[in-house]
Formats: C-alpha cells, structure tokens, sequence
C-alpha cells in the first residue's frame, strides 16, 4: 500500500496494549501505509481521504500482531518423535537426524512453521537455527527468503554449536562448526540481512544453543561479536534440572551466573525458557533488563517444570511468549500459547493470581517486542506505531457467550482470524494466508520429512 493509502477499520473491539491497557468496546483503527495513524471510540474521523478500504469489523477484537520470540524451524519436518522423553533424551534421539537436514528441508520447514503462526495471527516470528551441518547450503538466506515471501516480519537469531560429543557435548561431532567457523558465518549473515531500521522487516541476532552444545570461548566471542555489529543476542538458559547438573559439575556454578561471567546478561540479550531460577538468578535478569521467551507448551511436553512468570513479571524482567520448535510442540501455534501460559502459571505458586487475560495478551504482544528490541515499533496499537494488527472473530458459536473479548481470546478455543495485516499488508484473509499455497507447502513439508528420514534412516 501507498505511504499516503489509507485503510478504515471500524466497530470493532480493540485492545491496545499500551502502557495503560486501554481498550475500546468499539471503536475503530485507520492504518495509514505501514503505520497506524489514529485510532479511538466510536466510528472513524469523517473526511478521510484516500481510503482505499473500509472494513466493517462487527463481531471482531482487534489487536496487536503476536510476536513469537523463540522457535526453531527446521523441527517442523521432524515432529511426533520422541514424544516421552526430557529434554536431554530428546536431543540425543533427535540429533543425528537433524545433523542430516540441508537447503530444501529447511526452506519447507521454514514454510511450513512460518504459515502455521501466520495463519494464527503472528505477525513478527522468529528462528534460532543453530545445526548448519557441512555443505547443507545458505541455510540463512533459505529461511530469511520464506518469511520474506510470506510478508512475516522477522529476527533470525543465526545460532551455532561448536561443542559435539568429543569435548562434552550432547550434539554429534560432523554436526557442530569450529569456533571461528561460526563466528565468522554469523558476522556474514549480520552483515547480508539485518536491517536496523525502524520498519525493518528483517533482523538478525548472534544465538549460540545452549551451555551444553557451546564452549565458553563462542559464548564470550559471541557476545563480542553481537556488541560490536550492534545486534542482539539470544540463546537457551535455564531450562531444565539436568541443564542446572551440567553447569555445576563443568562450570562450578548455575547458568544464570556462568551466563554472566561470559557477558550473557544484558538488555540486549534474550533466553529462552529460564525455568529453573533462583530468586537472586530473577533479580540477576531484572537489574540487567535481560528478556525471557516462555515456552509453556514445550517445557510440560519436555517435562520442563514451570518458569517463574508471575515472580518475573513482578521483578521488572521483560517476558516474551515462545512456541519453541516444533519437535516439542508440535501444534506450532502461538494463539493457544496465550492461554497455555495463563494455566499453567496457575499450576504454579501463585495459582489463581498467578497471570490474567490481559497479562497473558500482552506476553504475547507487547512483551514479544521488548524481548526483540522492538517495543518502539511494534506490540501495541498507538499511532506512528507499524501496522501490525489481527481481526479476531469472536461472534461465532465458539466465542459469542464469553464475557467479554480479552477473555473470549485467551480462555476460549483458538479464535479464527479474519484479517491479519503486517506493516499495513494483509496477509490473511478469512483464516487462509493471501501470500502462500498452504496446500502446496503441506505437501513439501511432507515430502521433505520423508526425505530427511530416508537420509537418516541410511547414515
Ligand atoms: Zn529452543
């Protein structure tokens, strides 16, 4: 759409997720090129030239896009595989197969995660994609060219692994790259793709996997690296008991203090999950504003335990919402995520005054942008802000007896979505995405799973 085209969006719910949480019971959003200009109560200003469309929103909760802050692709043709198992018995099971993965798989893959958020009302995603095993193509530029196709705005965390079996690690050893190999293809990919600006559709992070698949030289290099090109950082920290084991019995210490003594707490750095924190690891995330991606789904599929949300939220630490790969949550879904969270925090210490809707919505939006270093421009409807917004349908048999729509949204079934729009493009129409064949992708999804599994099945 034209800088000067305007789009009118009106008698609709809208939940803004701005500081105040305000929200209008009906009310209406003018989208003017890829920002919101106005928005407010009742109807739309009368005058309003170049309207190139009128939407009559009735029946609708419009809101922020949702913003997933952790995923991992390429796990989209390896789901429904060591579904019993934790996490360290999942990745030894799975990680001779994902070893074998090159460009057309990660290519589908990418497809087929990116449709199945988008369709569902993500409007920023995000990939940590870590295996680049030898010779297995632009891996980068594969996944970056399909969320550019689909119109996903989008952060590749470029990640690395550079400790297999031999120095102590759990990944095989023809799977992991040399420490300077990942360095300087990380710097590479910072270089080609991330966008610094204000509406850029496409940013990269330096994201080394975890404490148990990195040395300590590629954790500090790394952040190193991320602070001189000035981009983020991203990595897994506190995700499970034998994690917790790991780092005491190679490191002498927790991960939230070996990430410390390696430069890995900051506000520019977000994790993924922190389940296993301490109060004083909590304050150690808050006094240093370093986000946290939740990942409710994958840690109860992992047998994870519950993070700290609520204990999080009261500290001041940013919080973010995740699907993880989709090898440990294989619906691959962020809407159901909102509600997912919601209940199993209750599940937790603080049971019912754990998290509520509107909390639940806004780790899911507002707290998305923040952990991507991106709460200017995106994760709540406040006019200058990029036009990423979702029309929830909530009229219907599913949703219509429910309260009121914040809590149709997050404690009701997954809400179809009738228009989902990214820097002012529609990408969804009526539940289907307008910028891909997802018929086409399912069976390349399908057909590249097949094939990674023949290739595993022989090595
Ligand atoms: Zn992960």
């Amino acid at each position: 759409m034209a800088a000067d085209q305007r789009i009118v969006i009106e008698n609709c719910s809208i939940a803004t997720v701005d500081a105040d949480d305000t929200e209008y019971a009906s009310g209406h959003v003018v989208i003017s090129g890829n920002r919101v200009e106005s928005l407010g109560a009742g109807r739309a200003p009368e005058g309003l030239e170049n309207v190139v469309r009128r939407i009559d929103a009735t029946g609708h909760l419009v809101t922020p896009g949702l913003i997933n802050t952790h995923h991992h692709f390429y796990q989209w043709i390896t789901r429904g595989l060591a579904t019993d198992h934790n996490l360290f018995d999942w990745l030894v099971a799975l990680y001779p197969t994902w070893a074998r993965i090159d460009e057309p798989m990660v290519r589908s893959a990418a497809q087929g995660s990116l449709a199945m958020m988008a369709r569902g009302g993500v409007t920023t995603a995000m990939d940590h994609h870590y295996v680049h095993p030898r010779g297995s193509g632009d891996l980068s530029g594969a996944i970056i060219g399909a969320a550019r196709d689909m119109g996903v705005r989008f952060t590749l965390a470029r990640g690395s692994m550079d400790r297999g079996e031999k120095d102590g690690g759990l990944p095989p050893d023809f799977a992991v790259e040399t420490l300077e190999g990942a360095l300087a293809a990380t710097e590479e990919t910072v270089e080609r793709h991330h966008d610094a600006s204000f509406d850029a559709m496409t940013q990269v992070a330096v994201a080394p996997c975890s404490p148990f698949s990195i040395s300590t030289e590629l954790l500090k290099q790394g952040a190193e690296l991320a602070r001189r090109l000035g981009v983020r950082l991203h990595t897994h920290g506190s995700e499970t008991v034998e994690e917790e084991k790991f780092c005491h019995e190679l490191f002498g210490m927790g991960p939230t203090d070996y990430f410390e003594s390696t430069g890995w707490l900051g506000e520019d750095v977000w994790m993924a999950h922190c389940v296993h924190m301490n109060d004083s690891d909590i304050a150690a995330f808050a006094r240093t504003k370093t986000g946290v991606a939740h990942c409710p789904s994958s840690n109860a599929r992992l047998a994870a335990g519950i993070a700290r949300v609520p204990d999080m939220l009261a500290a001041g630490v940013p919080v973010g919402l995740g699907v993880d790969g989709t090898a440990s949550n294989e619906s691959g879904e962020l809407h159901t995520e909102l509600r997912n969270a919601l209940l199993i925090n209750r599940l937790g210490a603080h049971r019912e005054a754990a998290l509520n809707a509107r909390q639940a919505l806004r780790l899911g939006t507002f707290g998305g942008a923040q952990v991507l270093g991106r709460a200017a421009e995106i994760g709540s409807l406040e006019p200058g802000k990029l036009a990423d917004l979702v029309l929830w349908k909530l009229d219907t048999l599913a949703h219509a007896s429910i309260a009121d729509p914040v809590t149709a949204l997050v404690f009701g079934a997954a809400a179809p979505v009738t228009a989902s729009f990214v820097n002012g493009r529609q990408i969804v129409e009526q539940g289907r995405l307008l910028t891909a064949d997802e018929d086409a992708i399912a069976r390349s999804t399908r057909e590249q799973a097949q094939r990674l599994a023949r290739i595993a099945g022989q090595a």
